[in-house]
């Protein structure tokens, strides 16, 4: 029996929303028994794409965090509810009971990733199925998967040890959405946003020029890391842990080094940074 998983990896999406799209044109007017009922025009997001604003201009990023159901091992949504009406199939996959959850409107709050969403006109509480009706009609994926450009949608049995999706579990980069919920989901993520420290070069002696070549160290109480600026004078350490002090040390032959305390409570710009020439 196959398990099904999903993993995410976040550094190849680029927000496009085909995914969302297509569980729209999957699910919109369409009722799938005994898995799902059709799902309304507006309001819902089974297949949810999160843009968030990263950092202060100039330097400002988004990051997209496409989120579906988790499809977690304890799922507080079945537990929520009553008569069976959120169940575990065999394969691994949740699925709210189209018809045994009408009026279940506790189920919704039950979810901690907010991916329950209710409808009110059929007073009943829907979600990602993970396209159980297309899997059981022998699709190898979700419609979402099927339309993702990028490949950042990676999906199918985790039984399968040859599987992509097997491989893609094997990752080190892997990481849980909202470990502290402590729900063991079967979607896993790589590239979850986190936090950067940037900045900008200058020498002081060359005007209009940008400092290409400098030495830029990060460091916390773990270790270090040394990467050069670019042809711009711009240097990026991205990926790094939220509320963590780290020490930035920007150094350059002939030049006097600077050194910077940073608390990564949000992402930091240092700005430009304009190196002085030894006396
Ligand atoms: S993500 Fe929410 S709705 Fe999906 S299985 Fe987990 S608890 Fe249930
Ligand atoms: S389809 Fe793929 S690239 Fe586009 S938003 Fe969804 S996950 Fe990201």
């Amino acid at each position: 029996m196959a398990k099904y998983g999903m993993v995410i990896d976040l550094t190849r999406c680029n927000g496009c929303h085909n995914c969302f799209l297509a569980c729209r044109d999957e699910y919109c007017g369409n009722d799938y028994p005994p898995y799902s009922a059709a799902q309304p025009y507006t309001g819902q997001f089974w297949m949810r794409v999160m843009e968030k604003e990263r950092g202060t201009y100039p330097k400002i990023k988004i990051a997209y965090t496409a989120v579906p159901c988790m499809q977690c091992k304890n799922a507080t949504c079945i537990q929520a509810s009553s008569n069976n009406a959120v169940y575990r199939r065999p394969d691994g996959i949740v699925i709210i009971d189209p018809e045994k959850a009408v009026g279940q409107k506790e189920v919704v709050s039950s979810c901690p990733y907010r991916v329950i969403y209710w409808n009110e006109e059929k007073q009943l509480p829907q979600k990602c199925t993970f396209c159980a009706h297309l899997l059981d009609a022998g699709w190898k994926e979700p419609r979402c998967v099927e339309a993702c450009p990028t490949s950042a949608l990676i999906f199918g049995d985790l039984e399968d040890p040859d599987s992509q999706i097997s491989k893609a579990m094997a990752s080190d980069d892997l990481e849980v959405f909202h470990p502290e919920f402590g729900l063991k989901p079967r979607v896993r993520y790589i590239g979850l946003p986190k936090r950067f420290i940037a900045g900008s070069v200058a020498l002081g002696d060359e005007e209009d020029e940008w400092a290409k070549d400098v030495t830029v160290t990060l460091m916390d109480n773990k270790a270090e890391k040394t990467i050069k600026t670019d042809s711009f004078g711009d240097f990026e350490f991205e990926g790094l842990q939220p509320e963590t002090e780290y020490a930035i040390k920007i150094e350059h032959k002939g030049y006097a080094p600077k050194e910077f305390h940073v608390q990564t409570k949000m992402d930091v710009y240092l700005g430009e940074i304009e190196l002085s020439p030894n006396p």
